[in-house]
């Protein structure tokens, strides 16, 4: 836990948020600028700055992210129609926030090429 950290104000409820799912390891919330009908964060409980911080101890961490994504998409049920993972790292990516977040977007399709 950062105490400067808006993403982990967040996991620990400091700060409001519509989480719409967490458990011991991850936490999803809702995207407060959605650029899709369906845009969600889903975040490691723990602090963890950005992929250029991750650890060979974080990898089963980081599979479960994937496994909380699919089964969030498959909730909201845009499993079969698609979706677009993104996931930030650098100044030359945009990254606006130090803890390491999985963007989840659906329920439009999306554009191609990316960048
Ligand atoms: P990134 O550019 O990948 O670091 O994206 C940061 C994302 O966090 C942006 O899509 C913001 O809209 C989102 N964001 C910033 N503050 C909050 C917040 N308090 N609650 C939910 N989403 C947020
Ligand atoms: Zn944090």
């Amino acid at each position: 836990m950062d105490p400067n950290c808006i993403f982990c104000k967040i996991v620990t409820k400091v700060n409001p948020s519509r989480t719409i799912y967490q458990d011991d390891l991850v936490t999803a919330f809702l995207d407060i600028h959605p650029v899709a009908p369906f845009h969600i964060l889903i975040v490691p409980n723990k602090h963890i700055e950005s992929v250029n911080a991750v650890e060979s101890g974080d990898e089963s961490l980081l599979g479960h992210l994937f496994t909380v994504a699919h089964q969030i998409a498959s909730q909201e049920k845009i499993d079969q129609s698609g979706y677009r993972m993104i996931i930030n790292t650098g100044p030359n990516a945009g990254q606006a926030i130090y803890h390491l977040h999985l963007h989840l977007l659906g329920g439009r399709r999306m554009r191609f090429p990316m960048g």
